[in-house]
């Protein structure tokens, strides 16, 4: 027998829009009081701690919630937002915010992401506005970095998935046999290089693209954690001669580390001279090209077949959003068109011109996230997106000095952008580790860790628009006095 599948009259009519001009009335009021909470959060996140922990409870209420199976309502849904969520986030927004490398949004692009959400196209690339917004964004963005007209690029949800691709073009474009028809044993073994400085992205590129981590060939840095060029050209030279195909080098603008940037020229030198694919990861570092004073530490960047960044860390632009750009557009095109019959395009009508950003990714639904960059940047414009930028630099090397007039404070590199790390002097690895989770926990700033020449720092990325001076010297203050109460 069939299941009798017939619903009430009233369900057949309703939407998941509110069903009465009351209660189009009451979300309206609740959505403007949700906008306003929002601006008296950011507003006020200075005077929050820079980060505080989940209480106990409130974590076991979140592993042990049922699926609703039917809704309490927007109202309640906000309450617990505002109750159980947003105190609690990582703390990226806050002024003395600086672990990892993160950046804390925008109140511009908060409300971009509201209208782009409203709106809500699917920006595959079709015959529309979201498209034309992207495409504007990708050909600013391409001018900005040094690159020629006719570029291609995509916006990503980040610089990993921006790096990827990055790659996946290069190796369609330069592995010499058809990659996409045979896979990875159509030709001799595949090989790419980096330093040993380089992010955890190409491990897993390499992984996921079927090469193995047997493609990869870290060549080692120097003394300012830079590719070492002698190694590289061995490296090549030695794949070449064991009948290897050296495929791609990505260099670093920015290593994660410490903020250190290859010598780009003489990578792309090497690169034209064998025929290998030139990738640049500049998931943060890339932005400094923007400004006049610190491009000529990324001389060589704008040779580049491919380069990656991120847009949610140095663009200070809330996340989700990095940036792929690819010299050769048909290159790019062709690693990732496939001529599905369902996506053809037609001469006129919305897929005109067909899907093209399908054609530059293994995605085919996308977001709007280009709106909040092209809204970003018409409201508030590259200069001053420059002069954040410059800032943090110099709050870089004011934080590097304090570090250094401190005795007891040393400094674990040199602090060549935007990345100081340091640690209490005298203090084993362990307890560095103590003194960094105490500054955490008590929220007066979060820092994060990492290891420099085998031992711990602590590290300070500043890619945060909204720290100070002060901010600086509060941390100063406070990795000084709980290091004193650490080592007794
Ligand atoms: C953050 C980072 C990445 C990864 O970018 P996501 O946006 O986090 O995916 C890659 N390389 C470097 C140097 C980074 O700092």
């Amino acid at each position: 027998m069939k299941e009798d599948r017939s619903v009430s009259a009233a369900a057949v009519e309703r939407s998941l829009d509110p069903a009465s001009e009351a209660e189009w009335v009451e979300l309206r009021e609740l959505g403007h009081r949700m906008l306003d909470g929002m601006f008296d959060h950011i507003r006020g996140v200075r005077d929050m701690p820079a980060w505080q922990e989940l209480p106990a409870r409130t974590k076991s209420d979140f592993a042990a919630e049922a699926v609703p199976r039917t809704g309490v309502g927007a109202e309640a849904a906000y309450e617990s937002f505002v109750r159980d969520v947003l105190p609690y986030g990582i703390g990226n927004a806050h002024p003395r915010f600086w672990g990892w490398v993160q950046g804390g949004g925008t109140v511009v692009g908060m409300l971009a992401e509201m209208l782009a959400a409203g709106m809500n196209p699917n920006v595959g690339g079709f015959n529309d506005s979201a498209t034309m917004v992207e495409e504007q964004v990708l050909r600013w963005l391409a001018e900005l970095m040094g690159m020629p007209e006719g570029t291609s690029g995509l916006l990503t949800s980040g610089g990993s998935m921006a790096n990827l691709l990055g790659l996946a073009v290069g190796r369609c474009a330069r592995a010499g046999f058809d990659v996409r028809e045979e896979g990875v044993e159509g030709g001799p073994m595949l090989r790419v290089y980096c330093s040993t400085e380089t992010h955890s992205w190409l491990n897993k590129a390499v992984e996921l693209m079927g090469m193995g981590r047997v493609s990869l060939c870290p060549v080692g840095v120097d003394a300012e954690y830079r590719m070492r060029m002698d190694e590289l050209s061995e490296a090549v030279a030695a794949d070449q001669a064991a009948g290897y195909r050296p495929l791609c080098v990505v260099g670093t603008a920015g290593t994660v580390n410490t903020g250190a940037t290859d010598d780009l020229e003489a990578i792309a030198d090497l690169c034209e001279a064998e025929g290998m694919w030139f990738h640049v990861d500049g998931a943060f570092g890339a932005l400094a090209y923007l400004s006049e004073s610190l491009r000529p530490a990324l001389r060589g960047m704008e040779r580049v077949d491919s380069l990656a960044f991120d847009l949610h860390k140095w663009g200070y632009l809330p996340y989700d959003v990095g940036c792929v750009l690819v010299r050769d557009a048909e290159a790019h095109r062709a690693a990732f068109a496939t001529g599905a019959s369902y996506l053809t395009a037609m001469e006129r009508g919305p897929v005109a011109g067909g899907i093209r950003f399908a054609e530059r990714t293994p995605e085919l639904s996308r977001g709007f996230r280009a709106l909040k960059v092209w809204m970003s940047l018409k409201s508030q414009g590259v200069d001053a997106l420059v002069e954040q930028i410059e800032k943090n630099v110099e709050q870089a090397s004011y934080l590097a000095r304090r570090v250094e007039s401190s005795p007891e404070l040393e400094l674990a590199a040199e602090a060549p952008l935007n990345i100081v790390c340091f640690r209490y002097r005298g203090a084993s690895d362990e307890e560095n580790k103590e003194i960094l989770m105490r500054v955490q926990e008590r929220g007066i700033a979060v820092p994060s860790g990492t290891m420099v020449e085998a031992r711990f720092a602590i590290r300070v990325a500043i890619t945060n628009h909204r720290s100070r001076r002060e901010d600086f010297d509060a941390l100063v203050d406070a990795v000084v006095a709980i290091g004193r109460e650490v080592m007794g």
